[in-house]
């Protein structure tokens, strides 16, 4: 079953559960796609009704951000944990190259998803890289073609949000992979032109907070954030 937290439901698992589940999809017949949201992407969603129904449309719906997780406890529906989506791709990756299975990286600019397919080929023995793509594409035809063409198992879809959990809703049968993962910035950090954040910032769940002041241009998306709370917070207030 699934946690609402205004309107998008999330999946109530572990991140063990998760790449389980994500292993599971991928041997599966069909188009399945898993999307990552934070309470930016919760906020974008309603706001944006193609958007939500990308999301809630999911095969998987992991709960990426701290906020989403403060959020699901406020509502008095909380979730298991916190799971990444940088987290999930490397226990998958991992799953993956000790069966030889094969991975797309479409997204980001130009040459940035070469750099990740040589970093990860390295990190991950085994692994087969079937291809990449930057993000920066105006038609969808010639990129679905390349990935069928591939023959890649899995496709990790890193255009930012909302854009990557639409393209997959709308692409997933024409690429013909089983399994395709939203990842956001994901590619940035996998070629090493981003770095992530320190553990400790993980730990805590301040990521978001190291990313901003590495990048201050952020900040205009950061108003989501408490927008997220105070809907959050109004929410609990309707259900009480
Ligand atoms: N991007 C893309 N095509 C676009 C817009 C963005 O490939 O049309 C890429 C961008 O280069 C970046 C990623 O999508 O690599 C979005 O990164 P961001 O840090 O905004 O994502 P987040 O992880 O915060 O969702």
């Amino acid at each position: 079953m699934r946690i609402d937290v205004l309107g998008v439901g999330f999946d109530n698992i572990t991140m063990d559960q998760a790449v389980a589940e994500g292993v599971r999809l991928m041997d599966t017949a069909g188009a399945h796609y898993v999307v990552t949201p934070n309470p930016e992407i919760v906020e974008t969603c309603r706001q944006d009704g193609e958007a939500m129904e990308a999301v809630n449309g999911a095969d998987l719906v992991l709960a990426d951000g701290i906020g989403v997780i403060y959020g699901a406890k406020l509502l008095g529906t909380p979730l298991k944990g916190r799971v990444t989506g940088i987290g999930f791709a490397q226990g998958l990756m991992e799953r993956m190259a000790g069966n030889g299975r094969s991975l797309y990286l479409l997204g980001a600019k130009p040459g940035v998803a070469e750099r990740a397919a040589e970093n990860l080929a390295r990190q991950y023995p085994g692994l087969q890289i079937a291809g990449t793509h930057d993000g920066y594409f105006s038609e969808d035809g010639p990129v679905t073609e390349d990935i069928r063409a591939s023959g890649a198992d899995v496709v990790f879809v890193c255009l930012g949000a909302p854009k990557q959990e639409k393209w997959m809703r709308r692409n997933g049968e024409a690429a013909g992979a089983h399994l395709m993962v939203g990842l956001g910035g994901c590619l940035d950090v996998f070629s090493g032109e981003v770095k992530r954040a320190p553990a400790v910032f993980q730990k805590l769940g301040l990521e978001w907070l190291y990313r901003l002041a590495a990048n201050p241009s952020r900040i205009g998306r950061m108003v989501k954030l408490p927008l997220f709370l105070i809907h959050t917070a109004g929410e609990r207030g309707r259900r009480r």
